[in-house]
């Protein structure tokens, strides 16, 4: 009797969750069964999860966001978690996985299954640690309890680190920054006191079964990640990578679905590699990534410097991002870093799509530009990413009412709103009499190299002519007076300041 999404689609069934996502991907639901039966995508849907809204996590579905909550020694308050998981899937996450480490851990999480419309992730060495009391006190019968219980509890992925060998170890010795995966640095730990493989890969075929029972999709976790420029895409990555591949292939065998975990810190020059690595060991399981950072300069804005990667990871092909937040390397976030590194990971997700051209995902930037251009500020308010933010910025300098008719902001003034202008001109007719009567070759600006600048707005010509003459009888180059400081908006710059 097949209990997975991926049996299932196996069998040519199109089940009730494939319908919702293609209903919420723009999709045919027979694409949806094909790319889940040939494990190009998961449905996160444990059987027991009933509060669940289905999603999909796949390269050719739309790019999803991982948020991390969870509580540590100090917090521990259900109401606190929940308001936390509120907050993250009022911010947009596709996903929430559940990282606690304090006390209550059992009730907090059946808590979040119980109210979660999203996929709830866990990773289910932390309580079995936090239960051992040290990562050398761990036993394998401890690892399979403490998976079942939580797959009996209706999470719908765990990240199992079972692909950090013991031979893969000594590859990290030379590394600036050695292994910066909590779960990964335990396993290390345990296989050094014990002399022994992994215990998560040896169980590998028993937590598999547990898996089948309850539907929970494995996210196999990338223990030797890089955690510093300096360490990606070296041989302890790969070696772990290549392991990943089997383990991908192993479930598959069993009818359990599966996703990858990714790096980390990587260049820039080194992500499309990452992503297309990835996809080649692991027969195209969704890479599911965690940033990547693109420089290691910047704490404090590291959802920024993760972002950038992030977004260059989603082009590539990778299928889900693991936000990551202003506190990174540095504490726990709040509320505020947790809303910042959403919005960096929804757009950098979005970003991702719209450069795959998925279906449907240009249409936002066409309605937000449309009211943007037409003023209609209240519907650009509404069809923001961050709707709150996008009003408030706004409201910071016009509150008023009236303002929200205004064909202009405070950031160019009245009389310089470039929309406006450029709506009025092509209203009175102007642009089709420019486009006639323009002869750029000989107009003061070809002079001294600059664009015609704000050609129908006649005020601003006549200035723009006033300065380029004096350029010129100063030998035409780079006065001072030139510069910004007169005010004719953005375009009105040097050649050298471009
Ligand atoms: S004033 Fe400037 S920023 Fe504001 S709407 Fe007009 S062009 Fe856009």
């Amino acid at each position: 009797m097949p209990t997975t999404q991926l049996q299932m689609a196996r069998n040519g069934t199109v089940t009730p969750e494939m319908r919702r996502i293609a209903e919420r991907e723009n999709r045919d639901p027979e694409f949806v069964r094909e790319q889940v039966a040939d494990g190009q995508a998961v449905i996160p849907a444990n059987t027991s999860h009933e509060t669940l809204d289905p999603m999909i996590i796949g390269r050719e579905f739309s790019t999803k966001v991982n948020a991390n909550i969870g509580n540590s020694e100090t917090t521990s308050d259900i109401e606190e978690e929940l308001e936390k998981l509120h907050t993250a899937v009022h911010h947009g996450a596709d996903t929430v996985m559940d990282l606690g480490t304090g006390s209550d851990l059992d009730r907090i999480r059946e808590a979040n299954v119980e109210h979660s419309p999203v996929p709830i992730g866990t990773v289910p060495l932390y309580e079995a640690v936090k239960r051992a009391g040290s990562p050398e006190d761990l036993t394998t019968e401890l690892l399979l309890e403490v998976i079942e219980k939580q797959a009996e509890q209706g999470v719908d992925y765990m990240t199992i680190h079972a692909g950090v060998l013991a031979e893969h170890l000594p590859l990290t010795e030379g590394r600036k920054t050695g292994i910066v995966s909590r779960g990964g640095s335990i396993m290390a730990k345990w296989m050094e006191a014990h002399g022994e493989q992994n215990p998560l890969f040896q169980v590998y075929d028993e937590i598999c079964a547990i898996f089948l029972e309850h539907d929970v999709t494995f996210s196999l976790g990338d223990s030797l990640r890089p955690g510093s420029i300096a360490d990606a895409c070296d041989e302890a990555q790969y070696a772990e990578l290549d392991t990943l591949g089997e383990l991908t292939r192993r479930a598959w065998d069993r009818g359990v679905q599966v996703m990858v975990e990714g790096p980390g810190h990587v260049p820039m020059d080194k992500i499309a590699e990452n992503v297309e690595r990835q996809q080649e060991v692991c027969d195209g399981a969704p890479f599911y990534v965690l940033g990547p950072l693109v420089t290691d300069i910047a704490p404090g804005y590291d959802h920024i410097t993760s972002a950038i990667g992030a977004a260059m990871a989603a082009k590539e092909g990778a299928a889900m991002l693991c936000y990551v937040t202003p506190k990174e390397h540095l504490g726990l976030p709040d509320e505020a870093d947790v809303r910042d590194g959403l919005a960096a990971y929804r757009i950098a997700a979005h970003a991702g799509d719209v450069g795959n051209d998925r279906p449907g995902a240009r249409d936002w930037d066409d309605a937000l530009s449309e009211a943007r251009y037409a003023f209609d500020w209240r519907e650009q308010f509404s069809l923001a990413l961050d709707p709150e933010r996008a009003q408030s910025a706004h409201d910071q300098t016009l509150p008023e009412d009236n303002y929200k008719e205004a064909r202009f902001c405070s950031m160019c003034g009245v009389d310089f709103c470039s929309m406006r202008i450029d709506q009025d001109a092509r209203e009175d007719g102007e642009m089709k009499d420019l486009e006639r009567n323009t002869d750029l070759e000989s107009s003061p600006a070809a002079e001294v190299n600059l664009p015609p600048v704000g050609t129908h707005d006649a005020d601003a010509v006549e200035r723009f002519e006033a300065d380029a003459e004096s350029v010129t009888a100063t030998d035409g180059g780079e006065s001072d007076s030139h510069r910004t400081d007169s005010s004719v908006g953005s375009r009105d710059r040097t050649p050298s300041e471009d």
